[in-house]
Protein backbone atom coordinates (compact mmCIF):
# COMPACT_ATOMS: atom_id res chain seq x y z
CA UNK A 1 0.00 0.00 0.00
CA UNK A 2 1.20 3.56 -0.72
CA UNK A 3 1.31 5.71 1.87
CA UNK A 4 0.32 8.75 0.58
CA UNK A 5 -2.87 9.34 1.06
CA UNK A 6 -3.44 12.31 -1.78
CA UNK A 7 -1.89 9.63 -4.49
CA UNK A 8 -4.40 7.06 -3.36
CA UNK A 9 -7.66 6.83 -5.30
CA UNK A 10 -11.49 6.49 -3.38
CA UNK A 11 -11.74 2.68 -3.65
CA UNK A 12 -8.03 1.99 -2.71
CA UNK A 13 -9.09 4.41 0.78
CA UNK A 14 -12.34 2.24 0.89
CA UNK A 15 -10.57 -1.26 0.83
CA UNK A 16 -7.94 -0.05 3.58
CA UNK A 17 -10.69 1.15 5.71
CA UNK A 18 -12.71 -2.63 5.12
CA UNK A 19 -8.87 -4.18 5.77
CA UNK A 20 -9.47 -5.09 9.28
CA UNK A 21 -6.58 -3.57 10.69
CA UNK A 22 -6.88 0.27 11.78
CA UNK A 23 -6.03 2.71 9.54
CA UNK A 24 -4.22 5.58 11.04
CA UNK A 25 -3.91 8.89 9.30
CA UNK A 26 -0.70 11.17 10.12
CA UNK A 27 -1.16 15.01 9.40
CA UNK A 28 2.29 16.36 8.89
CA UNK A 29 1.74 19.79 10.49
CA UNK A 30 4.27 22.76 9.84
CA UNK A 31 4.29 26.41 8.64
CA UNK A 32 5.76 29.03 6.01
CA UNK A 33 8.08 30.85 7.99
CA UNK A 34 11.65 31.89 7.84
CA UNK A 35 14.30 29.06 8.69
CA UNK A 36 17.58 31.07 8.72
CA UNK A 37 19.21 32.58 5.41
CA UNK A 38 20.01 28.52 4.94
CA UNK A 39 16.60 26.86 5.16
CA UNK A 40 13.51 26.70 2.75
CA UNK A 41 10.27 28.29 4.24
CA UNK A 42 9.10 25.10 4.17
CA UNK A 43 11.55 23.35 6.93
CA UNK A 44 8.76 22.10 9.32
CA UNK A 45 6.78 20.53 6.23
CA UNK A 46 9.71 18.56 5.37
CA UNK A 47 10.40 17.61 8.82
CA UNK A 48 6.76 16.82 9.81
CA UNK A 49 6.73 14.80 6.32
CA UNK A 50 10.18 12.72 7.12
CA UNK A 51 9.04 11.77 10.86
CA UNK A 52 5.66 10.45 9.07
CA UNK A 53 7.39 8.91 6.85
CA UNK A 54 9.85 6.90 8.98
CA UNK A 55 6.85 5.96 10.97
CA UNK A 56 4.64 4.00 8.63
CA UNK A 57 6.89 0.87 8.00
CA UNK A 58 6.98 0.64 11.96
CA UNK A 59 3.31 0.98 12.10
CA UNK A 60 2.93 -1.95 9.24
CA UNK A 61 5.27 -4.30 11.69
CA UNK A 62 2.77 -3.49 14.69
CA UNK A 63 -0.26 -4.30 12.21
CA UNK A 64 -1.25 -0.80 11.58
CA UNK A 65 -2.28 0.38 8.62
CA UNK A 66 -1.22 4.30 7.77
CA UNK A 67 -1.55 7.04 5.09
CA UNK A 68 0.15 10.33 5.31
CA UNK A 69 -2.15 13.37 4.94
CA UNK A 70 -1.30 16.11 3.12
CA UNK A 71 0.51 18.59 5.24
CA UNK A 72 -0.94 21.58 6.73
CA UNK A 73 1.53 24.01 5.78
CA UNK A 74 -0.20 27.13 7.72
CA UNK A 75 0.20 27.86 11.38
CA UNK A 76 0.82 30.41 13.84
CA UNK A 77 4.32 31.77 12.91
CA UNK A 78 4.14 35.61 14.96
CA UNK A 79 7.51 35.35 16.25
CA UNK A 80 8.90 35.59 12.70
CA UNK A 81 6.57 37.20 10.85
CA UNK A 82 8.91 40.14 10.13
CA UNK A 83 10.85 38.09 8.00
CA UNK A 84 9.84 38.54 3.89
CA UNK A 85 8.23 34.70 3.42
CA UNK A 86 6.52 33.83 6.88
CA UNK A 87 2.65 33.61 6.29
CA UNK A 88 1.41 33.47 9.84
CA UNK A 89 -2.20 32.16 10.35
CA UNK A 90 -4.31 32.74 13.68
CA UNK A 91 -4.38 29.65 16.22
CA UNK A 92 -8.46 29.41 15.63
CA UNK A 93 -8.38 29.31 12.00
CA UNK A 94 -5.62 26.64 12.02
CA UNK A 95 -7.66 24.77 15.33
CA UNK A 96 -10.82 24.73 13.27
CA UNK A 97 -9.28 23.33 10.24
CA UNK A 98 -7.73 20.40 12.47
CA UNK A 99 -11.39 19.97 13.78
CA UNK A 100 -12.87 19.53 10.91
CA UNK A 101 -10.28 17.23 9.43
CA UNK A 102 -10.92 14.83 12.29
CA UNK A 103 -14.20 15.02 11.51
CA UNK A 104 -14.36 13.90 8.26
CA UNK A 105 -12.05 10.90 9.28
CA UNK A 106 -14.03 10.00 12.50
CA UNK A 107 -16.64 9.45 9.68
CA UNK A 108 -15.38 7.53 7.32
CA UNK A 109 -13.66 5.15 9.84
CA UNK A 110 -10.03 5.65 10.51
CA UNK A 111 -9.11 4.53 14.08
CA UNK A 112 -6.44 7.36 14.58
CA UNK A 113 -5.65 10.99 13.60
CA UNK A 114 -1.52 10.97 14.82
CA UNK A 115 -0.57 14.55 14.35
CA UNK A 116 3.74 15.03 13.55
CA UNK A 117 4.41 18.37 14.69
CA UNK A 118 7.68 20.15 14.09
CA UNK A 119 6.48 23.25 14.59
CA UNK A 120 7.22 24.54 18.32
CA UNK A 121 6.02 27.94 18.42
CA UNK A 122 4.42 28.13 21.54
CA UNK A 123 1.02 29.27 20.09
CA UNK A 124 1.21 26.60 17.60
CA UNK A 125 2.30 23.98 20.22
CA UNK A 126 -0.82 25.22 22.60
CA UNK A 127 -3.36 25.14 19.69
CA UNK A 128 -2.34 21.68 19.60
CA UNK A 129 -3.03 20.54 22.79
CA UNK A 130 -6.56 22.32 22.68
CA UNK A 131 -6.92 20.30 19.39
CA UNK A 132 -5.95 17.55 20.62
CA UNK A 133 -8.05 17.28 23.78
CA UNK A 134 -11.37 18.42 21.25
CA UNK A 135 -10.49 15.58 18.65
CA UNK A 136 -10.58 13.51 21.91
CA UNK A 137 -14.16 14.48 22.69
CA UNK A 138 -15.48 14.23 18.99
CA UNK A 139 -14.46 10.27 19.91
CA UNK A 140 -11.63 10.39 17.65
CA UNK A 141 -8.53 8.70 19.00
CA UNK A 142 -5.80 11.19 18.29
CA UNK A 143 -1.96 10.64 18.77
CA UNK A 144 0.29 13.88 19.67
CA UNK A 145 3.39 13.39 20.84
CA UNK A 146 4.64 16.68 22.05
CA UNK A 147 8.43 17.23 21.72
CA UNK A 148 8.19 20.08 23.85
CA UNK A 149 7.56 18.22 27.31
CA UNK A 150 10.63 16.98 29.06
CA UNK A 151 10.29 13.26 29.04
CA UNK A 152 10.51 13.30 24.95
CA UNK A 153 12.77 16.60 24.61
CA UNK A 154 15.35 14.32 26.21
CA UNK A 155 14.83 11.73 23.52
CA UNK A 156 16.58 14.62 20.86
CA UNK A 157 19.65 16.26 20.34
CA UNK A 158 21.88 18.63 23.15
CA UNK A 159 20.83 21.70 20.95
CA UNK A 160 17.07 20.90 20.57
CA UNK A 161 16.91 20.71 24.97
CA UNK A 162 18.77 24.07 25.02
CA UNK A 163 16.61 25.92 23.58
CA UNK A 164 18.55 27.13 20.30
CA UNK A 165 16.66 25.05 18.25
CA UNK A 166 15.35 27.20 14.82
CA UNK A 167 16.74 26.59 11.53
CA UNK A 168 20.07 25.72 13.89
CA UNK A 169 21.60 21.89 13.90
CA UNK A 170 19.04 20.09 14.50
CA UNK A 171 16.62 21.18 11.74
CA UNK A 172 19.29 21.61 9.21
CA UNK A 173 20.55 18.69 10.18
CA UNK A 174 16.79 17.38 9.51
CA UNK A 175 16.92 19.49 5.84
CA UNK A 176 19.87 17.61 4.67
CA UNK A 177 18.88 14.12 5.40
CA UNK A 178 15.62 14.89 3.50
CA UNK A 179 16.04 17.30 0.68
CA UNK A 180 19.60 18.47 0.87
CA UNK A 181 19.04 20.19 -2.41
CA UNK A 182 17.30 22.60 -0.50
CA UNK A 183 19.91 23.99 1.59
CA UNK A 184 21.63 26.66 0.32
CA UNK A 185 25.08 25.96 1.71
CA UNK A 186 26.80 28.86 1.03
CA UNK A 187 24.63 30.39 3.48
CA UNK A 188 24.81 27.66 5.87
CA UNK A 189 28.73 27.77 5.68
CA UNK A 190 28.12 31.41 6.77
CA UNK A 191 25.68 31.20 9.27
CA UNK A 192 28.20 31.51 12.57
CA UNK A 193 27.13 29.81 15.84
CA UNK A 194 23.91 31.99 17.77
CA UNK A 195 23.20 30.14 21.14
CA UNK A 196 20.92 32.24 22.15
CA UNK A 197 17.90 29.96 23.56
CA UNK A 198 14.97 30.48 22.03
CA UNK A 199 12.70 28.57 24.94
CA UNK A 200 14.26 30.82 27.55
CA UNK A 201 13.88 34.06 25.47
CA UNK A 202 10.24 33.07 25.13
CA UNK A 203 10.02 32.88 28.98
CA UNK A 204 11.45 36.12 29.80
CA UNK A 205 8.65 37.32 26.92
CA UNK A 206 10.07 38.26 23.76
CA UNK A 207 7.75 38.34 20.91
CA UNK A 208 9.51 38.23 17.83
CA UNK A 209 12.99 36.67 17.01
CA UNK A 210 14.69 39.94 16.48
CA UNK A 211 13.76 40.34 20.33
CA UNK A 212 14.93 36.75 21.09
CA UNK A 213 18.89 37.36 19.79
CA UNK A 214 18.35 35.61 16.34
CA UNK A 215 17.87 38.75 13.78
CA UNK A 216 18.50 36.25 10.78
CA UNK A 217 16.12 33.66 11.65
CA UNK A 218 17.94 31.04 13.62
CA UNK A 219 19.18 29.75 16.90
CA UNK A 220 21.93 27.39 17.29
CA UNK A 221 24.63 25.59 15.08
CA UNK A 222 23.86 25.39 11.98
CA UNK A 223 27.71 24.53 10.36
CA UNK A 224 27.53 21.69 12.84
CA UNK A 225 24.75 19.72 11.18
CA UNK A 226 25.10 16.91 8.99
CA UNK A 227 22.81 14.45 7.50
CA UNK A 228 23.61 11.28 9.62
CA UNK A 229 22.12 13.29 12.68
CA UNK A 230 19.13 13.94 10.41
CA UNK A 231 18.81 10.62 10.08
CA UNK A 232 19.10 9.66 13.58
CA UNK A 233 16.86 12.42 14.36
CA UNK A 234 14.14 11.23 12.18
CA UNK A 235 14.19 7.68 13.65
CA UNK A 236 13.98 9.13 17.18
CA UNK A 237 10.59 11.56 16.39
CA UNK A 238 8.74 8.30 14.37
CA UNK A 239 9.49 6.45 17.48
CA UNK A 240 7.57 8.90 19.51
CA UNK A 241 5.15 9.15 17.12
CA UNK A 242 4.55 5.41 16.90
CA UNK A 243 4.55 4.94 20.55
CA UNK A 244 1.98 7.62 20.30
CA UNK A 245 -0.65 5.47 17.82
CA UNK A 246 0.18 2.55 19.61
CA UNK A 247 -0.38 3.86 22.83
CA UNK A 248 -3.98 5.52 21.59
CA UNK A 249 -4.74 1.98 19.65
CA UNK A 250 -3.47 -0.18 22.27
CA UNK A 251 -1.29 -2.49 20.12
ZN1 LIG B 1 11.26 24.87 12.21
Amino acid sequence: MNPTFAHATWPQIRAALAGGRPVVAILPLGATEAHGPHLPLNTDVIISEGMAQYAVPELEDAGIAAFILPALAYAPAEYAAAFPGTISIGANAAKAVLLDIARSLKAQGFACLALANSHFDPANVTMLREAAAEIAALGLKVAFPDFTRRKLAQTLTAEFQSGACHAGQFETSLVMAARPELVDEDARRSAGDNPASLTEAFAKGAKTFEQAGGPQAYFGFPQQASAEEGVQTYEALAAALVAAVRAELGQ
